[in-house]
């Protein structure tokens, strides 16, 4: 067992010897399968929230109403969930009531995909009713259930979707892919601040290109604050590969850029998204310096103006799109030598000697002139590179 769930070990035995049973579950389950670093660990309980609260003496009350007590334990903080089961979906919206139940098996069903849907007891034992541990192995999101029904209970597992393929490299399954594409417009449905909590978490995943991908082809990113009718845009930004040090800040940054807003537009994206009022000015700032360091390179005033963080932010987002355009020269260029009609002399179809026949005198240096200007004629697509039209260009032009 890794080191967290060791750290975590104390709190299920407690909670077992109360007579109640506990496990470790949710992401930190899945990213142990996956042996990626795991973040935080979750806990779940056939014990009430008040049972939990009689079990440790800190803990503090962050949703009782939906089972969620956080404990406190040697410095650490844990979330321990009630067993429950949603029913009364809403609007496509969270529950309406939460039911607690005493079945692990319930809980799990009540999860949004098969990996996130797994148990490990206090043995390091696997408990997964659903097969999350094949679509585990398959790299794949899969719903438990039915796709278009779990969509339907609570509509923003279609982000978490996308997020877990940005953050996981993971596929999406047909039927859940199909269920998203078919299903998105209840995403308008969704409160915003739930969206932004995905999207950000899309942003910064290590395969966010893809993930934007799918946004993109399931027109999922209509439904999304400030990108209707914004296709192209984002696919031009989905074409860039922020490395993993670039910020939340420095992504909305580059995102804005390629939205191509007027200045004025900016604040009322960003206000749409509801972010925090300072990240709106860190980003909006950001923004600015990255136009004018297109217009022109850093004077001292800018230097001082801007400051170090800001300077060295604006030069790294600047570097990818530089980048970017000198690569897009390379293709151009490479695309252009391919189109030229000739590579070398020798793939022209005449040679000194047809001239020395055509014109009937002595060799010497016009055959090298001559020679040069058909090679240019050709290239320049002023003559095609055939016998026929080379001659009659000749004796129509010039006269040896
Ligand atoms: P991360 O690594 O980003 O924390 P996570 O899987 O732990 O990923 P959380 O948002 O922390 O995601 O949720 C914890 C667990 O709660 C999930 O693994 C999943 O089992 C369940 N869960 C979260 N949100 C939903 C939802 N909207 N519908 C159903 N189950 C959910
Ligand atoms: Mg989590």
């Amino acid at each position: 067992m890794k080191a967290p769930f060791i750290k975590a070990l104390p709190i299920l035995k407690k909670i077992e010897d109360a007579g109640y049973e506990a496990y470790f579950v949710g992401g930190s389950v899945r990213d142990h399968l996956l042996d990626r670093q795991i973040d935080d660990v979750d806990i779940a309980t056939s014990a009430t929230p008040e049972e939990i609260q009689a079990i440790f003496p800190k803990t503090i009350d962050v949703g009782i109403a939906h089972g969620t007590v956080v404990v406190l334990y040697e410095g650490d903080t844990y979330e321990v969930t009630t067993f429950r089961s949603e029913s009364d979906y809403d609007d496509f919206r969270r529950p309406n009531e939460v039911t607690f139940i005493r079945s692990l098996e319930e809980d799990l069903q009540r999860r949004d995909f098969t990996m996130n849907a797994i148990a490990m007891d206090k043995e390091g034992k696997i408990i997964d009713p659903f097969n999350g541990q094949i679509a585990i192995q398959a790299k794949l999101i899969q719903t438990v259930g039915n796709a278009g029904e779990r969509f339907h209970e609570d509509a923003l597992r279609m982000m978490r979707a996308i997020r877990f393929v940005s953050q996981l490299s993971f596929s999406l399954e047909l039927e859940t892919y199909q269920a998203l594409s078919e299903h998105k417009q209840w995403l308008e449905r969704i409160a915003v601040e739930r969206k932004t909590t995905e999207f950000e978490k899309l942003l910064r995943g290590e395969n966010n290109q893809q993930a934007l991908k799918i946004l993109i082809d399931t027109g999922i990113y209509q439904y999304l604050p400030g990108f209707d009718g914004k296709e192209k845009e984002l696919m031009k930004y989905s074409m860039f590969n922020l490395s993993s040090h670039f910020t939340i800040s420095e992504r909305w940054v580059f995102l804005l850029f390629h939205l191509k807003l007027v200045p004025s537009e900016v604040e009322v994206f960003l206000r749409c998204w509801k972010l925090p009022v300072k990240q709106i000015r860190r980003v909006k700032t950001g923004l600015s310096w990255l136009y004018r360091r297109l217009e022109h390179g850093w004077e001292r005033e800018d230097l001082y103006r801007a400051g170090e963080e800001l300077v060295i932010s604006t030069e790294q987002l600047f570097n990818v799109l530089k980048t970017k355009v000198i690569e897009e020269n390379i293709e151009m260029l490479k695309a252009m030598l391919e189109q030229l009609p000739i590579r070398e002399r020798a793939e022209l179809v005449v040679t000194g000697q047809d001239l020395l026949q055509w014109y009937q005198i002595k060799g010497g240096p016009w055959i090298e002139e001559k020679l040069l200007a058909i090679e240019k004629a050709v290239v320049k697509r002023e003559i095609a590179n055939d016998m026929e039209s080379i001659k009659e260009w000749l004796f129509r032009c010039s006269q040896p």
